[in-house]
């Protein structure tokens, strides 16, 4: 998998993009991460990424002409213009974070965790001028119903969610099979709450997590889980993780 991350500020991804497995992603080869200075693209002495929005108001607005061409020299393919446009291949995503994108999910992360390559725009300042989305970017996502004063930790965001599923990021191929957010395999109910038998869930959180020591500060770990019945821990564990679930977020279960 090939990340581009196209931003003002390159040197704000030094940090994420250098633990854990993004990192050991990077070192083995499962991930190449490029950071592209979107002032590389400009002309003018003053690199000027930014503009005054037409029709008046606050702040100020990246302008195309250097978020075309930086993703243009990336891809190595021109994106047209009104009279005839480009599509990019379909093994490519170019993703612009923002506020009034698509929610990025779980289910995001594994459809773009099958792509080759992955081009992410940082919008900074009132946003992004609105033909970056609708004739360059093949997809916009927000992370979540809140406003944030870059793209650049949502960029770092779904990096790290897409990076961690590629196969062989996590050393351990199960892991990401029994996480937060996977499907119920089997259709039916799922001790949700006494009266809801009829729902199922479509999603689930984890089950809770305990090590050692058994008992702190007077706080046991449940005992099935010393027990060694393996039986016994897959049970308890779905039946926690639907509770979880329900009381965390009951959005996530469906009638
Ligand atoms: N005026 C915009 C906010 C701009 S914030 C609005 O009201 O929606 C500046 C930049 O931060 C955006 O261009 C986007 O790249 C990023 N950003 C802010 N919140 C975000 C979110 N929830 N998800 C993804 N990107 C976000």
């Amino acid at each position: 998998m090939h990340f581009d991350l196209i931003t003002i500020f390159p040197e704000f991804f030094a940090g994420p993009l250098d633990h854990g497995i993004v990192r050991r992603a990077r070192e083995s080869g499962i991930v190449q991460i490029h950071v592209q200075d979107l002032r590389e693209f400009t002309k003018d002495r003053h690199k000027t990424v930014d503009d005054r929005p037409f029709g008046g108001g606050e702040g100020m607005v990246l302008k195309p002409e250097p978020l075309f061409e930086a993703v243009e020299k990336l891809l190595g393919q021109t994106m047209g213009d009104s009279a005839q446009a480009t599509a990019v291949s379909t093994g490519t995503a170019v993703v612009l974070l923002s506020a009034s994108g698509k929610l990025f999910t779980q289910e995001t992360a594994r459809r773009l965790a099958k792509l080759e390559r992955i081009v992410l725009i940082c919008g900074r300042y009132e946003g992004v001028d609105e033909r970056v989305a609708e004739h360059l970017a093949t997809e916009e996502i927000s992370i979540g119903d809140y406003v944030l004063s870059g793209g650049e930790l949502p960029a770092a965001i779904v990096l790290d969610a897409v990076t961690r599923l590629l196969p062989g990021a996590l050393g351990n191929e199960a892991s990401t099979e029994n996480e937060s957010f996977r499907k119920l395999e089997v259709e039916g109910s799922i001790p949700v709450a006494d009266n809801s038998h009829s729902r199922k869930a479509r999603l689930l959180l984890d089950y809770p997590h305990y090590t050692r020591p058994a008992e702190y500060r007077g706080w046991k770990v449940p005992d099935v889980l010393i027990g060694g019945h393996h039986a016994e821990v897959a049970k308890w564990r779905a039946q926690q993780a639907a509770e979880k679930t329900r009381r965390n977020r009951p959005d996530l279960l469906v009638s």
